[in-house]
């Protein structure tokens, strides 16, 4: 990690916004941190809505940041509001598109003009890909600008043909009858790295009648406008994506796979950065006791990340199906996992498994994960959680939700086997024969050889000095971070 250390009077300073979700802001602040290492000032824009979220989950003074890597706020643009709870993500799209470059380029120039005290005048941007609205701004001031895809390669390479598959009649859907006709089943040979995959693996919001689907012409303007950009970074490693990669790099500027982050950020030793986190709820670090009492692999970790929502039936589908398998497991339920209402087990289901199942709110989900006690996680295919799985050797059921989650577990179901899927309209029966396959089946047990081979490969990528993504973070900063 110390190929490259920036020192002297006239430092650098990277300006990085992350999109305002958890899975985003997540591996963003762990970029930042390591752009910090390598001897960046950093000024990190959060919402002022997710501002006053970490402020409470992690304590008052945990945003202070110190005199080289500060904090700072932007109105998201929607209507204010107390909940604590993920905001709806078209919305949030749409207010910050259309309101946020205004805030942005205030604070910019906020940041320019007190220069002359210990704040270096902003020599690039690092933003999120969904908020390539940043590129005009730094256009303005004539500094290169980075823009962070935090989805996966694969799910990436999906969103950049919606206008091919738009323009070739995929979309929009005929009529609502082709969610369920088997008209999703359609297997595509024509996308370069990604033969075979059906409507259905392709990020979701492709599934839709409406020509004017808000996301889908969204992410058609996000990646058109990815063109701008100096470069792209991507949180993979080129092993495990390596020809999703190779197609993309033909679509793109240069493309720097710079991951896993949670590995590189590892090599950091530095006290002040540690302490700064980034979750927007409040961590229960009582399942790690817990999961201490128990045998190595033996205990299925269930979560399904911050966006994910579920009916009160398919809460309760997974929780006999749990139960019935008979495996210990770790089960985080989010206070608002279930749409519009609050999240309520069965009695019955709590009492049959209060000796092998813990139950909480939010957890450390990286040192969960990395706990010898988890063997397995059924969780909805984020990118991170994947990431943070395979970096772990911990193979998974998946039940993606939304976005490129879809993608995510096709990739790890048929190219990386790691991952099993579970059907959307989730029953009991299932959960209950997968979580047993996964956990003690033939099929687990290869899934588990292959996620120990993937996790090999990524520290090989993160912790030698010759390793991809760790050669790649230096050239990002010399290619591209310090060209001004
Ligand atoms: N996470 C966590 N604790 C939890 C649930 C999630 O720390 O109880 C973190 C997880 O480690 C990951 C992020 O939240 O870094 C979720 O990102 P992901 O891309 O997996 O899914 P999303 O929440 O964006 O759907």
């Amino acid at each position: 990690m110390d190929s490259i250390r920036i020192h002297g009077q006239d430092k650098p300073h990277a300006v990085c916004i992350p999109y305002p979700c958890q899975g985003h802001i997540n591996p963003m602040l762990k970029l930042a941190k390591i752009l910090h290492h390598k001897g960046f000032h950093i000024t990190f824009v959060n919402t002022e809505y997710n501002h006053r979220r970490l402020l409470k989950s992690r304590g008052p003074d945990s945003l202070n940041g110190f005199p080289s890597f500060r904090f700072e706020t932007i109105p998201d643009g929607l209507p204010p509001c107390d909940a604590d709870a993920t905001q709806d993500i078209p919305s949030l799209c749409e207010s910050t598109t259309t309101t946020c470059l205004g805030p942005f380029k205030e604070l910019l120039a906020k940041l320019n003009t007190t220069s002359s005290s210990n704040v270096p005048r902003v020599s690039c941007i690092v933003s999120d890909g969904c908020m390539s609205f940043t590129l005009d701004a730094a256009q303005d001031l004539g500094i290169p600008e980075v823009l962070f895809w935090t989805p996966s390669a694969c799910g990436s390479l999906g969103y950049m043909h919606y206008r091919d598959l738009s323009e070739k009649g995929y979309f929009p859907l005929k009529d609502a009858s082709d969610l369920t006709n088997g008209y999703l089943e359609t297997a595509l040979d024509w996308i370069p790295s990604m033969k075979g995959i059906r409507l259905r693996d392709l990020p979701s919001f492709l599934r839709s009648t409406n020509p004017d689907e808000y996301m889908f012409k969204f992410l058609v303007q996000e990646t058109d406008r990815s063109k701008f950009a100096s470069a792209i970074v991507i949180n993979t490693f080129e092993r495990l994506e390596k020809e999703v990669l190779e197609s993309l790099r033909t679509l793109l500027p240069p493309i720097y796979a710079i991951g896993p982050l949670h590995f590189l950020v590892k090599h950091i030793e530095d006290k002040n950065l540690e302490c700064l986190g980034s979750n927007l709820w409040k961590e229960d670090v009582q399942c790690l006791d817990w999961l201490d009492s128990k045998k190595p692999n033996s205990v299925v970790y269930v979560n399904f990340g911050s966006i994910t929502v579920m009916t009160p039936n398919q809460l309760i589908e997974f929780a006999w199906g749990l139960a019935n398998s008979q495996m210990e497991f770790l089960w985080i339920i989010r206070p608002d996992i279930v749409s519009g209402e609050q999240a309520i087990l069965p009695p019955e289901f709590v009492g049959e498994t209060k000796e092998r199942g813990m139950l909480a709110s939010w957890c450390p989900q990286e040192q969960v994960l990395s706990h010898p006690a988890i063997g397995g996680f059924l969780t909805h295919s984020g990118w991170n959680s994947t990431l943070e799985s395979i970096g772990s050797g911990v193979p998974m059921i998946c039940w993606p939700f939304f976005a490129e989650q879809q993608t995510n577990c096709w990739f790890k179901g048929t190219q990386w086997g790691i991952g099993m899927e579970i059907d959307n309209n989730v029953k009991r029966d299932e959960v209950e024969s997968l979580v047993r396959e996964l956990m003690a089946g033939e099929k687990g047990k290869e899934m588990k050889k292959k996620a120990m081979e993937w996790k090999k490969l990524a520290e090989e990528a993160t912790q030698k000095p010759e390793g991809s993504s760790f050669v790649a973070i230096d050239k990002l900063i010399n290619e591209i971070l310090l060209k001004h």
